[in-house]
């Protein structure tokens, strides 16, 4: 068989895995979007390398859209097969799909429609974790991988051997997602590289921090603002800081700031976690996810009348990068004023409203510019993805003979391969659109 990744080689975004077997079948494992300058997401729009209506089927490993937000393009060119994901996976594509729609519809030229999302969901297979399916001489069996709800890495049996593909690698004992499912006998592991070359701090105290400062600020009189991304993050983020207060004995404090958790799609994916939270670590508690000064933003009007309430409080925003969402017009009215204070989270990629905000230079919001007297106080840690270390721990659980990697930037790939191959492992780097034989 031969393996072509047609995305994400070289780089993080797009995913795009595509297998061939001795008998001339196709299928595919993500098939996601290209994130980022204008330049990364114009291969959005290239031809798609294959013949979709020849694809047998597709797997999903999770619903982010770096590896979902394409399906529907497949659909267009003639995809009939079926999309093997998880339940959670499923769920999750859903709300995904439908806002990537509504985002793309404001584009000159849209990849896809709402129509082509519904047409794409009715294709979907959910199978259960541990539970080999086969299609065909080739068996799946999706795993937990600890990365996002119902996100998974993958292993397929075909052609006498198997292979395992890791989607995106969580992160160890961090209190939200379970662990990383170990991998068991693999001949082959194609492994994700995000944070190959780099270690995180332990998300616990990242937590304390975050709640350390909240409650500081708000003692101070600010308002406080967390842009997070929609899915997962923000229902992450208020579990992690309520759960470390009732631990910490500090739940009277923070339940005295009024919180407002504003993101549509945000309270969807939130809901979907609390119906799935059997894939979620042990330690996850809905009740941590309502309080007595929790409010969740159902309606558009309160979000816009937030902003002309000057009382201190936390809002909790989508999106991440301040690109897009409720948190851009959050940010155009609290940002002008030294009584707010804006928290980062999440990782803020260059050309962005967050990484101007971030790095103090000329903030640009709807074309408007906007002058900051806010404190940006950044707090790393919270990363969904494993470091080093998690990524090593995980591919020993499979002691695989051959490791292919992408899912990384070039020189994050070069350091990551030299790390493995000095462990012993024979380590290739994924190119992209050039072929592999296995
Ligand atoms: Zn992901």
């Amino acid at each position: 068989m031969q393996i072509t990744a047609y995305g994400s080689a070289g780089e993080v975004t797009g995913s795009n895995s595509y297998i061939q077997t001795d008998d001339g079948t196709g299928f595919l494992i993500d098939f996601g979007l290209f994130q980022g300058s204008p330049a990364i997401e114009a291969a959005n729009y290239a031809p798609i390398e294959f013949d979709p209506s020849k694809l047998a089927f597709v797997i999903l490993t999770h619903a982010h859209i770096d590896h979902s937000g394409r399906l529907p393009m497949l659909v267009k060119g003639g995809f009939r097969g079926p999309i093997y994901l998880s339940y959670p996976t499923r769920d999750l594509l859903e709300a995904l799909l439908i806002d990537s729609a509504e985002i793309q519809l404001e584009e000159s030229d849209p990849l896809y429609t709402e129509e082509d999302v519904w047409k794409t969901l009715a294709l979907t297979y959910p199978v259960a974790f541990n539970d080999p399916i086969n299609h065909g001489d080739i068996a799946i069996s999706f795993h937990q991988s600890g990365h996002l709800l119902g996100s998974a890495f993958v292993k397929l049996r075909l052609e006498e051997k198997t292979i395992t593909f890791s989607g995106d690698v969580g992160r160890y004992r961090n209190n939200f997602y379970p662990d990383p499912a170990p991998i068991g006998p693999t001949d082959i592991v194609v492994s994700e590289s995000t944070y190959g070359n780099s270690f995180h701090r332990k998300k616990i105290d990242a937590y304390h921090e975050l709640l350390e400062t909240v409650i500081e600020k708000f003692r101070q009189g600010q308002t406080i603002i967390i842009p997070a991304f929609s899915v997962g993050r923000t229902t992450e983020i208020l579990h992690g800081l309520r759960q470390l207060a009732e631990q910490t004995g500090r739940l009277n404090e923070l339940d005295q700031i009024p919180t407002y958790l504003d993101s549509p799609l945000g309270l969807k994916a939130l809901e979907i976690y609390r119906e799935r939270q059997d894939y979620l670590s042990a330690s996850f508690d809905e009740k941590y996810l309502s309080g007595p000064n929790v409010h969740l933003l159902q309606d558009p009007g309160e979000s816009y009348s937030l902003d002309k309430k000057t009382h201190p409080k936390l809002i909790i925003s989508s999106g991440g990068m301040a690109q897009g969402g409720h948190i851009t017009h959050h940010l155009e009215a609290f940002l002008p004023h030294e009584t707010t204070t804006v928290i980062f989270v999440g990782f803020q990629a260059e050309e962005t409203v967050g990484r101007a905000i971030l790095e103090g230079l000329p903030v640009i919001i709807g074309e408007r510019p906007v002058e900051v007297q806010a404190e940006i106080i950044p707090i790393s840690g919270f990363s969904g993805h494993g470091d080093r270390d998690d990524l090593s721990e995980w591919i020993a659980t499979g002691s695989p003979q051959r490791i292919l990697l992408g899912h990384g930037e070039p020189e994050v790939l070069i350091d990551w391969q030299a790390y493995l191959a000095s462990q012993g492992y024979q380590v290739d780097i994924l190119t992209r659109s050039e072929a592999i034989t296995l």
